[in-house]
């Protein structure tokens, strides 16, 4: 007598909605690919630790001096060293109201976009969020209910909003702007006259301001960052940072969100995010050692982002190899650690960014995320990090060229 197979567990509906695909089905392929012995040159996560970055020397002394302090729980928003340090920090930067009470310290920014947009959504709320975004804002807002909608930030306007096309996004159901500055993937950073209206929309709407400034101090070519909090003043505003990317220090898990405005306005969300930073007791108590070494220490990121620098001579390679290519269209990244080119010409002719991912795989071992990952609505882009050193950058182009050529014939 056969014994019927039970059926798969169901899970929770809406994620069939979300995509992460950085670490999606093309990289699952490519631990296949790696397991049979192929050598591949995986750019589709910006991991500073798997390209021979280390977080710097005195960060690490921090958490090794102290480890032996790092045994109990935390307080739920973070060590209250951490905080102040933290506090301190964005307060010489002209964050108003920048206190230890309003910092949250999360494993991650990760954790915390996802406990900010828990914290702030009912079913069927909306977010104005960035196309291209890093996808996790995208993910965290429809797992909690919410409804993304996307303002467009177009190449031809070097991935810039606009804010007018924005506003007509607004509906009664919108609670947040999100801005990813200097932004993954598309690497643009947004003046500060820009910044300035983006601010006055939130403030007419009466929508909190979401600033993922996870990238701020990695800048090219003079850009300047704006940080949006000052320009908010009183109005409500959330920003995160991190040790993840300027402090090549993504395994540690440590982020941090804070919280800006009026007092009496942002109560209720304080309130929330202390609710839910207690559900989960803690973020990673070592790592938080090491951010008062951080945010108040040595600038060890400008250097690699200058000439000569390691993330600069492989951005530079980057614009050089397209500039190069006939296939290839790039807006030179400003910041962050990407490049996000266009497939133009011959070559885009009945383009798929994901069949082209998965064939640039297998013949050619690169391994590079497709545009639409990144909640375009176009298909002929890609992304690949920066990280690695600009010989590798040039062979990888060189080998991203070859192929199109192959495809720019068929
Ligand atoms: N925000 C942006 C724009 C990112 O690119 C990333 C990671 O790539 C994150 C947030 C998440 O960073 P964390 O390692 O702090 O969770």
């Amino acid at each position: 007598m056969s014994v019927p197979v039970p059926p798969s567990l169901p899970t929770r509906q809406r994620l069939s909605e979300v995509r992460y695909e950085i670490r999606g089905e093309l990289a699952r392929r490519a631990g296949e690919l790696e397991a049979q012995g192929r050598k591949l040159i995986k750019l589709n996560i910006g991991n500073p630790g798997s390209f021979g970055f280390r977080a710097p020397a005195h960060l690490q002394h921090a958490i090794a001096d102290d480890m032996d302090r790092t045994d109990p729980y935390t307080h739920q928003q973070g060590l209250p060293a951490a905080r102040e340090a933290i506090a301190a920090a964005y307060a010489r930067r002209g964050m108003p109201d920048a206190h230890a009470d309003r910092v949250f310290v999360g494993n991650g920014v990760s954790e915390l976009i996802d406990m900010a947009l828990r914290a702030l959504l009912n079913p069927g709320d909306e977010v104005l969020v960035p196309s291209p975004d890093y996808p996790l804002w995208s993910a965290a807002t429809i797992l909690n209910d919410g409804r993304p909608v996307y303002y467009r930030c177009r190449p031809e306007d070097g991935f810039a909003p606009d804010p007018n096309e924005m506003e007509t996004l607004i509906s009664s159901r919108t609670r947040a702007i999100v801005l990813i500055n200097p932004n993954n993937p598309s690497g643009a950073s947004y003046p500060r006259e820009l910044l300035e209206r983006i601010v006055a929309i939130a403030r007419k709407h009466n929508l909190l301001l979401l600033v993922d400034e996870i990238y701020d101090q990695i800048l090219y070519d003079g850009a300047v960052f704006e940080p949006v909090a000052p320009l908010a003043g009183d109005h409500p505003c959330l920003t995160f940072s991190g040790l993840s990317k300027v402090h090549r220090a993504c395994g540690w898990r440590v982020g941090w969100g804070l919280l800006s405005g009026d007092g009496a306005r942002v109560a209720e969300l304080r309130a929330a995010m202390d609710l839910l930073s207690a559900l989960r007791l803690c973020a990673n108590v070592p790592g938080q050692l090491a951010i008062d070494a951080a945010v108040n220490g040595p600038d060890t990121i400008s250097p690699l982002c200058a000439p000569g620098g390691r993330l600069y001579e492989t951005r530079k390679a980057v614009i050089a190899a397209c500039n190069a290519s006939e296939h290839l269209q790039l807006v030179a990244p400003a910041g962050a650690l990407y490049a996000f080119p266009a497939v133009i010409g011959d070559a885009a002719l009945g383009f798929d960014d994901h069949h082209f991912a998965l064939q640039l795989m297998e013949e050619e071992g690169v391994l590079v995320v497709p545009g639409s990952s990144f909640n375009v609505p176009y298909h002929n882009h890609f992304r690949v990090t920066l990280l690695p050193d600009a010989a590798t950058i040039t062979d990888v182009f060189a080998r991203i060229d070859r192929l199109l050529a192959r495809r720019a014939e068929q």
